[in-house]
């Protein structure tokens, strides 16, 4: 049995049909994150949007067998929230009314980050908040809301519980998708004018360009650098101050990462790098790792609190980048979008923003027509991953005893250790870094010359103030320990000036 869809017509045609190549009719391959925005973005061009999805798809916000990363830490860096909000409007007053944790004061108070022993801790509020704005909630909660929005845009259908098998093809062109209907066991099609392989890092295009004399794409690899244990917690409401901590401690020691979800629960996830030996392997041992790493404060809140569920563990953080932009030969009438495309380091927390960065540059360019539609995408995709990748790269490299390291490292080196001080003084610069971080700026503004200005004369200013700080203490001591020689002691409680916290105190 085929089955098709055209010009908004049923999208499960009656036994036989054939789908009609009308011009108007697009498939989506898969029903995750990037299949989801696809669906959104092909809805504005096309009459009808098919989204194809294995999983029987829940009535409400729970896991599911095909995502299941769902079960680990998952939070949308600013961008794709900024993204999300602009191709559903009114999605994210939609979170924060379902139970979504928001933060959008730009009151840094209300997280804990420390990176390499520095902590962000600058007092004042973000000059621009807006951007950084924070929806947080679990991954099942995020993807519910997003596939109710999709599954309610006009010619949009989901066929859940249906199995891509493979594109059909015909000359140089993917003209559709053979499938599985599970409910019905039977074997169907779906055709269309575009398809769009979403289904996520196990995707099979690669294999099967190869196999019909397209030749895969090279593929740009990093192994796996780390693996990395996720419980889902109910914490009593007030128990800990801050809704979001990172605490990074370089890429040879095991880092923790906190976040406050809907309805009181909390997501905690600690990563070991292999060279750390294995993730935590139960509650406890969680628990136990977490407590080395995190503030005292939350650790004490964290031994109270309940496990919901068990405990995910992944070692599957190897990043790849299939080269379609680099491909000699593509079809045409198909596109690969999400993790099926690039899928990075999960410990970086950015896959889900990739793929509405690369929902969002196939809507740039849709709107510039469909000549050479998938060049121009992979290219376009291709401008969004390279900074990602490169400084994915860069932060996940280790240090090799055989390298020397060269001037330019050094400088490099020091420089960071000035930007991460500076940082845990300088509203502006945490700021910066923040938005580098989640991806609103580039990471090449981490280098302009008014920060660099900025950085190393805050450090300065910080340098004589803690000189400063201490000629002052040395004289008081010197005064009291006169005075009571002299018998004229100012007495005990009197108040010191604090030199301000021990701990350095930043962020990626
Ligand atoms: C452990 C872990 C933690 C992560 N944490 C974060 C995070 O904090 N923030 C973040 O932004 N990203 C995170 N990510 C990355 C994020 O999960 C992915 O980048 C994102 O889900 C990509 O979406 P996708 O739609 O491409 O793939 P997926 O979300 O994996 O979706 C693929 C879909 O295709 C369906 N499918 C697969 N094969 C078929 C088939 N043959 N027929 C029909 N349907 C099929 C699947 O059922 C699934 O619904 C994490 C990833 C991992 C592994």
């Amino acid at each position: 049995m085929l089955i098709g869809r055209a010009n908004g017509a049923s999208a499960l045609a009656t036994e036989g049909a054939v789908m009609a190549g009308s011009g108007s009719h697009a498939v989506v391959l898969g029903a995750g994150m990037a299949g989801l925005l696809t669906a959104r973005v092909l809805s504005e061009f096309y009459e009808s949007v098919t989204v194809v999805e294995r999983d029987v798809l829940p009535v409400n916000p729970s896991q599911r067998k095909g995502v299941p990363q769902g079960r680990h830490l998952h939070n949308f860096l600013s961008r794709g929230t900024q993204l999300i909000g602009e191709l559903f409007p009114g999605i994210l007053d939609e979170f924060a009314a379902a139970g979504a944790v928001v933060d959008d004061a730009g009151d840094l108070s209300r997280i804990y980050v420390r990176v390499a022993g520095y902590e962000l801790a600058p007092a004042g509020r973000l000059a621009d908040p807006a951007p950084l704005a924070a929806y947080q909630a679990s991954r099942p909660f995020m993807e519910f809301h997003l596939r109710r929005r999709v599954a309610a845009l006009p010619g949009v259908t989901i066929l859940g519980n249906h199995e891509v098998i493979e594109p059909v093809i015909s000359g140089d062109a993917v003209t559709g998708v053979r499938i599985i209907n599970h409910t019905k066991g039977i074997a169907d099609a779906v055709y269309g004018d575009l398809v769009v392989d979403a289904t996520g890092r196990a995707a099979r295009t690669r294999a099967y360009l190869d196999s019909h004399g397209f030749g895969p794409p090279t593929e740009d690899r990093v192994p796996p650098q780390c693996g990395y244990s996720s419980q889902l917690l109910y914490i009593a409401p007030g128990r800990i101050a801050e809704r979001m901590a990172f605490v990074s401690q370089g890429n040879m020691a095991p880092g923790a990462l906190l976040v406050a979800y809907e309805h009181d629960t909390w997501m905690l996830a600690v990563a070991s790098p292999i060279e750390c030996g294995t993730p935590p392997g139960s509650f406890t041992e969680l628990i136990d790792a977490a407590g080395q790493i995190l503030p005292a404060a939350m650790t004490a809140a964290l031994r109270d609190a309940s496990p919901i569920g068990g405990l995910a563990i992944s070692r599957n953080t190897a990043a790849g980048w299939r080269r379609y932009d680099r491909a000699p030969r593509l079809p045409s009438g198909y596109l690969v979008l999400g993790d099926a495309l690039c899928n990075l380091n999960p410990l970086h927390g950015q896959g889900m923003t990739m793929a509405a960065l690369q929902a969002h540059a196939l809507r740039e360019c849709l709107r510039a027509g469909n000549t050479n539609l998938a060049r121009r995408f992979y290219c376009a995709a291709a401008e969004h991953i390279t900074p990602v990748w490169t400084m994915n790269e860069a932060a996940d490299r280790r240090p090799s005893p055989n390298t020397p390291r060269t001037l330019r490292h050094r400088a490099r080196a020091r420089m960071q250790r000035e930007a991460l001080t500076a940082a845990t003084h300088d509203i502006a610069v945490a700021e910066r870094f923040l938005r580098v971080r989640g991806l609103i700026d580039p990471p090449a503004r981490l280098q302009d010359r008014a920060l660099l200005v900025r950085i190393l004369l805050t450090n300065f200013r910080q340098q004589v103030a803690t000189r400063l700080w201490s000629a002052n203490f040395r004289c008081h001591r010197l005064r009291r320990a006169t005075a009571e020689c002299s018998g004229s002691g100012s007495g005990p409680g009197r108040a010191w000036p604090r030199a301000g916290s021990s701990a350095r105190t930043m962020p990626t």
